[in-house]
């Protein structure tokens, strides 16, 4: 069994940031990184909007370097994943895929969310070579061509007209015959020159050389009636939803309906005291590696506040 102050669970910037401050205030947080250590980052390639990089970091390489100044401060990393949580009462369990328990005072969760994809084999083919999840991430790259944006809900119409103001042309792919956005982002769409709705369109495949050059469609009119084509474009942009990894947390706890951990405010609180929600996990409408970076430093403060309160009234 291992015994910290603090457990960070997550290994993208929410998480790493929280280390660094953490292991500067001296508490030596154990840091459990998950299977996919830095973090959904590491998914994109260079990294443009991450303050202090004027000509962009490799993606790896901003979250190797998050990792090694955690590191640098004291915070301790396991590669391992959190399979169970008792947070009933403190000290605060958790157990690792080996079956290790670990003993905390306080937890601050970073796992972060991901992104849902259709589930067609030329995602991952095609994953960094024109397939994308986030168009704040990658869409620089799409300057001036021509995309294709897949969802109908806020998130797509917000991404579609993110992308209409770089590339030349984006193609909005939504299943069902409306859109399911606020009104107000529905009417951006609708209204934007660049942005074509196919309503009642799925996308089936991908196709290209070298990287995306175009995406198998099928237009569906009625049940007998479907129309299949192909159509030319440079990137394919998901936009069909995110989930939160919260499950295991979920029984203690407050989640909204997406699984989403509730906050105290803009406060990393979560309803029980001394654990703290940071970065997407939390966070249904920012999702950005600078706002997660921000939210686990105010967890570290958070804990370490919570820790020091504890003993002086202990
Ligand atoms: P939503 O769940 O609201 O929308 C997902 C969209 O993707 C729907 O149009 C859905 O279609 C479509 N979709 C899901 N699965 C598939 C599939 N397999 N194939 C094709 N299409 C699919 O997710 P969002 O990420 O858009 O939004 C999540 C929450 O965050 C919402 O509450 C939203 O309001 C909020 N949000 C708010 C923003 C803001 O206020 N600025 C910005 C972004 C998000 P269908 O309709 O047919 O189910």
């Amino acid at each position: 069994m291992l015994q910290t102050k603090l457990l960070i669970i997550g290994s993208g910037p929410a998480g790493y940031t929280a280390g660094i401050y953490a292991g500067r205030a001296g508490i030596e947080p154990l840091l459990i990184e998950g299977i996919q250590p830095g973090g959904q980052l590491t998914t994109t390639t260079d990294v443009e909007n991450f303050p202090g990089f004027p000509e962009g970091i490799d993606a790896n390489e901003l979250m190797d370097n998050m990792r090694q100044q955690a590191e640098r401060f004291g915070t301790k990393i396991l590669t391992n994943i959190v399979t169970k949580a008792d947070l009933s009462a403190q000290p605060y369990k958790v157990w690792l895929d080996d079956g290790e328990e670990i003993q905390a005072n306080t937890v601050i969760i970073a796992t972060g969310a991901s992104a849902k994809y259709l589930g067609l084999s030329d995602e991952q083919k095609y994953m960094g070579q024109g397939v994308s999840a986030c168009a704040t991430c990658d869409g620089f790259f799409y300057r001036k061509k021509v995309v294709a944006v897949v969802g109908g809900g806020d998130t797509a119409c917000e991404e579609a007209t993110y992308l209409a103001g770089l590339a030349a042309k984006v193609y909005l792919i939504v299943r069902k015959p409306f859109l399911r956005a606020s009104m107000i982002m529905q009417e951006r769409v609708m209204n934007h020159p660049k942005i074509e709705v196919l309503f009642e369109h799925n996308a089936e495949g991908l196709f290209g050389e070298n990287g995306v050059e175009g995406v198998h469609l099928v237009h569906r009119r009625g049940e007998a009636d479907e129309r299949h084509y192909d159509l030319p474009i440079d990137g394919f942009f998901l936009a069909i939803g995110h989930k939160p990894s919260s499950d295991i947390f979920k029984d203690y706890v407050e989640t909204d309906a997406q699984g989403y951990i509730v906050t105290e405010g803009s406060s990393p609180r979560t309803n029980v005291p001394g654990v703290f929600a940071a970065g997407d996990v939390a966070d249904p409408h920012y999702r950005q590696a600078i706002t997660a970076a921000g939210s686990g430093c105010k967890a570290a403060i958070e804990a370490e506040r919570f820790l020091l309160n504890a003993a002086s009234n202990g």
